[in-house]
């Protein structure tokens, strides 16, 4: 399994990157949200037809609550740039797999690995794992990291021309984008500013949906212990937490406080 190292020309950078809305960062994009969406709307759906999907357990209940309270809470925090959000097809499912790990394909498609609710444990620590999820995908970060990556291994083209020249080779690729390249042998991690934007946005949006962001330093714990046996999660394969993850989310969890009610002491 090789891990992609990104490398792009200094000048196509300048020309191609455009700022973020979310964090004012600029970002590369090769890719029209309308291609990604579809493309990602296909392979989700051959995704699911190809994997279990659990449904009526509690445990998919779990998920579908969850999904849908932090759905609610990211159309709230984005209330005023409805433009935004108009694409976006949300769907969470719980799949039965052997990995622990969740991930989600651009326009709002998310899936939960089974394993990992022994690590989430309580509704609060799944909402931070699909709250964080949730965050990728309205941060873009699959478009970004599949336009380096059409620059690193297809010279750059377009989404569209990739997909007409080289449908498999781009499919792939797109995999990788979302986080699900095991399945293709392509690793890549997001990168430290993604992960940083996807905790901070998740940890709002969890927020917002009613539950305690601090059960977000739980979750983790819970992650990094695993981390240290013989099988390290999937989840960190994409999502990689040094020690000072947890640091940093403290430092994250006084704003998304301010965004935090809790239901049970209201009437
Ligand atoms: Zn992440």
């Amino acid at each position: 399994m090789k891990k992609c190292s990104v490398f792009f020309p200094l000048i196509l950078l300048l020309i191609l990157c455009q700022p973020t809305p979310e964090t004012g960062r600029r970002q590369l994009n090769l890719v029209s949200e309308e291609e990604l969406f579809k493309l990602s709307f296909e392979q989700y759906q051959e995704y699911l037809n190809t994997h279990e999907v659990i449904t009526g357990t509690e445990d998919a209940e779990l998920v579908k609550s969850v999904g849908s309270n932090i759905q609610k809470a990211v159309e709230q925090y984005y209330k005023d740039n409805p433009e935004k959000l108009k694409r976006y097809r949300w769907e969470f499912n719980l799949i039965e797999d052997t990995a622990i790990n969740a991930f989600a394909m651009p326009g709002g498609k998310v899936a939960v690995l089974s394993p990992i609710l022994l690590v989430t444990q309580n509704a609060a620590g799944l909402a931070f794992v699909v709250g964080h999820e949730a965050a990728h995908s309205v941060a873009n970060h699959a478009n970004e990291r599949l336009s380096q990556l059409l620059i690193a291994e297809l010279g750059g083209m377009v989404l569209s021309e990739a997909l007409q020249k080289q449908p498999q080779k781009t499919r792939e690729l797109a995999l990788a984008a979302y986080g699900l390249g095991a399945q293709v042998g392509i690793i890549l991690p997001y990168s430290r500013i993604q992960e940083e934007e996807a905790d901070r946005l998740g940890l709002i949006f969890m927020a917002m949906a009613g539950y305690d962001p601090e059960e977000s330093i739980g979750f983790l714990e819970r992650m990094m212990e695993i981390q240290k046996g013989q099988q390290p999660p999937e989840f960190l394969s994409t999502h990689p937490a040094e020690e000072n993850r947890i640091e940093e989310i403290k430092k994250l969890l006084p704003e998304a406080r301010k965004y935090y009610r809790n239901p049970e002491q209201e009437g």
